[in-house]
């Protein structure tokens, strides 16, 4: 298997988009039935296809549709669908063992995975790491331990922030619908401060840290302050990058007023960005860092990486829970990590923005219905306007995004107005399948704005 060639093979799947019915075909709609008959109407799909088989960077349904995937189920196969090296793993794994809980009878894969964490995780100081199953645990975790460590309560976030479903990370969510919606009430001493936007506020980074320091000052109190918790770059919030500058006034404080800060990096960890973790791009130190997504290759795992005297200042059975860091999603991080390192996949989550930012750029110039394009590496967006004004679009972006699945390509939106057109590929997508991703969404855009 080599990269990058047209006819290259992924898992015994040719990389190409290939339409044989309309999207979604007969299957798929009888699947749906039965889905709309057994499963919770609370439950959201994308696209209402069935998928049978999914390898590198296309998905393929059970009426032999095979989409492009601009999305990696979320960020999360960045190493590809059904990886050899994930795959092979999991087999063994799964041949040897399935469970025997941690913290009951323990095995190598966990001490592994933590030790590959406290290895590539920013900074050089002494790490500890503990293990969960999805990104709102890790979270949460995050919280439970900055609390025990600084002895206080409040936990400040930002505006646009996602840190997922469970009550106290509804509480730190920005966005109330879908996420909140009839769900509270939500856990106190959680306070949202503004976030440095900068194709919107036009600040700068210093002037953005200032403002939302003065109101910890103000409004919490410096001293109250267990954790700051934000994501490097926000993901569901729709890609924003925050002006250079923020994120180490936000460290710079934390260090000096005693207060764990805490990088967000379920979305951007894992080469998704080209580095290891977004944080690098500014040469932040996070205290702790959150990942899950991108670390298994899609088996649910997630993590706390922190400083050694941070994990380890909460007592022995605080932390933990019956599957975190089960053997066989253990195995499966095991063999991301290897394909990322072998494979170097940060180099090509970079030549993934690239190829895609001037071509979204021309896509700007052509239909003038974008007002920013943005992201690092392999975590594109695109924020769409009605034509001349600032007003956010959602209604146009949700008709290019149906448009792409009609034409087989997945692609995802996000963003607090939902008029933000995300991009997410696993990062060993070949570059003719991207160009041809790239095509179909040009002419979407053009067909959706003539
Ligand atoms: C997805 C996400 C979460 C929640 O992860 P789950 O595995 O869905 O619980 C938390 N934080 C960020 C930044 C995310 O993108």
């Amino acid at each position: 298997m080599t990269a990058n060639t047209d006819h290259e093979m992924f898992n015994g799947l040719v990389q190409e988009r290939r339409l044989v019915t309309a999207i979604p075909g007969p299957k798929s709609q009888a699947l749906q039935a039965r889905r709309t008959a057994a499963i919770s109407a609370g439950v959201g799909a994308t696209l209402p296809i069935f998928i049978t088989k999914a390898a590198g960077g296309v998905v393929v349904d059970v009426d032999g549709n095979s989409l492009i995937d601009m999305g990696s189920g979320i960020a999360v196969t960045s190493v590809g669908n059904s990886n050899k090296e994930v795959v092979d793993r999991v087999v063994e794994q799964v041949n040897n063992f399935t469970h025997t809980c941690f913290m009951v009878t323990q095995y190598e894969g966990y001490v592994e995975v933590c030790e590959a964490l406290n290895r590539l995780t920013p900074g050089d100081h002494e790490k500890r790491s503990a293990l969960f199953n999805t990104g709102a645990e890790a979270v949460e975790n995050a919280v439970k331990i900055a609390r025990v460590y600084t002895k206080r309560q409040a936990v400040v976030v930002f505006e646009h922030g996602y840190h997922g479903r469970t009550n106290l990370t509804m509480a730190m969510t920005a966005k109330v619908a879908p996420y909140k919606q009839g769900f509270g009430p939500f856990a106190p001493e959680v306070y949202r401060m503004p976030l440095s936007y900068p194709s919107h506020d036009g600040l700068s980074g210093a002037e953005a840290a200032a403002h939302a320091i003065s109101r910890m000052n103000k409004e919490i109190g410096a001293e109250n302050i267990a954790a700051i918790v934000i994501e490097p770059i926000q993901g569901e919030g729709g890609f924003i990058v925050p002006a250079e500058g923020f994120l180490p006034a936000l460290v710079k404080y934390s260090n000096d007023s005693g207060i764990v800060f805490v990088a967000d990096e379920v979305q951007t960890g894992f080469c998704r960005t080209g580095n290891w973790f977004a944080s690098e791009h500014e040469g932040i130190i996070p205290d702790l860092i959150t990942t899950a997504k991108g670390i298994a290759g899609g088996l649910p795992l997630s993590a706390v990486t922190g400083r050694a005297e941070i994990m380890d200042s909460v007592h022995a059975g605080g932390l933990g829970g019956t599957y975190g860091g089960n053997p066989v999603a253990c195995a499966a991080a095991l063999g991301s990590i290897a394909a990322m390192e072998a494979e170097d996949l940060n180099a090509k989550a970079v030549r993934i923005e690239e190829i895609m930012k001037p071509r979204l750029a021309q896509i700007a110039a052509d239909t003038g219905v974008i007002s920013d394009i943005r992201g690092r590496g392999a975590m594109i967006a695109v924020e769409i306007m009605k034509k001349g004004t600032d007003e956010p679009d959602a209604e146009m972006t949700n008709k290019i995004a149906k448009a792409c699945h009609a034409n087989g390509v997945v692609v995802l939106t996000a963003g607090t107005y939902g008029n933000v057109l995300r991009f997410l590929p696993p990062l060993v997508m070949p570059e003719h399948l991207l160009e041809d991703a790239l095509t179909i969404i040009e002419q979407q855009f053009k067909e959706a704005t003539a």
